[in-house]
């Protein structure tokens, strides 16, 4: 098998060295400032051993990558009662598209699309003094990655809360069914202020270790097998959008990807890995992100379709 220290070592040469690099989200404002020529990896083993390359310390704006922890918190909040509320099944549309909305009475498709991570942020702010939400989340990815210093990044949140009209009208369109039950301006302020998390390849990739070791990190169960498993499910059929089927035929892992240029990878069993180039795919995938995980999972035999 590949020394992995070699591979993460070649994966950052070459995207250092990459040429097309997609296009950075200008949508949100905040984001637009980013340079595209970043590229970091990191790898943090099942056991614990890290492997990085790249800017792989340097902070960049999680975006949906949120998503998942978010969904850890509601989980361990309201159990399987998420599932009330939104379902698990792939989307097939863009990101941030309504139209399912209208015809599925206002009940999002999976918790990774925005209109499902806006309820569930909701989900999460119920269950909290009001205002809390946030802090919530951020306790939990702080004690997931075993770092205090992650924090919101205000630019962002409030440069995304301005331009969020899209947001808006999947939240209200959503109270309107009561998928929301919640105040929308709160809601909305936690889901914009999770997604402004900044946070490094290292310290993502060790924040995500537990679902590549069965829910248990450091001898502490976060979450049980089967609902470890279940994650990785959803970030297999749904971590993408509407590329999530491109990117299971190309790298083959569960993942969770993020218009920061982020993606959050896990093999199960082995690591749990974090790739950051900020320009994206027309779906608002990281373009060199995909390819190098596509690279890495290929050279390690890690898809989780090996028969192995
Ligand atoms: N905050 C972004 C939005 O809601 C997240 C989208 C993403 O990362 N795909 O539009």
């Amino acid at each position: 098998m590949a020394d992995l220290a070699e591979v993460v070592a070649a994966i950052a040469a070459r995207g250092a060295e990459a040429t097309d690099r997609g296009r950075v989200a200008d949508y949100i404002p905040e984001l637009a400032k980013v340079s595209a020529g970043h590229f970091g990896i990191a790898v943090v083993t099942a056991a614990g051993a890290e492997h990085v390359a790249g800017d792989a310390d340097t902070p960049f704006s999680i975006q949906s990558v949120s998503k998942v922890f978010a969904l850890v918190e509601a989980l361990c909040r309201h159990g399987e009662g998420v599932w009330d509320r939104v379902g698990r099944e792939p989307s097939g549309s863009a990101f941030n598209s309504i139209i399912q909305l209208e015809l599925e009475q206002g009940r999002p498709r999976n918790p990774f699309i925005n209109a499902g991570a806006i309820a569930v942020s909701d989900l999460i702010a119920a269950s909290c003094e009001p205002g809390a939400a946030i802090g919530a989340i951020l306790a939990r990815v702080r004690a997931l990655a075993g770092d205090d210093s992650i924090a919101v990044d205000a630019a962002v949140a409030w440069s995304e809360a301005v331009t969020g009209y899209r947001n808006a009208a999947l939240a209200n369109y959503m109270r309107s069914f009561g998928t929301i039950a919640g105040p929308v301006d709160a809601t909305l302020s936690v889901y914009f202020q999770q997604c402004a998390i900044a946070m490094s390849c290292r310290q993502l990739a060790r924040a995500g270790r537990f679902l590549a070791a069965g829910g248990v990190q450091d001898g502490v169960v976060i979450v049980s097998p089967e609902r470890a498993r279940r994650i990785n499910a959803l970030m297999l059929t749904c971590g993408h959008y509407d590329a999530s089927g491109d990117f299971a035929f190309r790298v083959g892992l569960p993942a969770k990807s993020g218009v920061g240029g982020g993606i959050l990878a896990i093999a199960p069993g082995r690591a749990s890995i974090a790739v950051w180039s900020p320009g994206l795919s027309p779906q608002g995938n990281s373009l060199l992100g995909t390819a190098a995980l596509e690279q890495l999972a290929q050279a390690m035999g890690w898809s989780v379709f090996n028969p192995d």
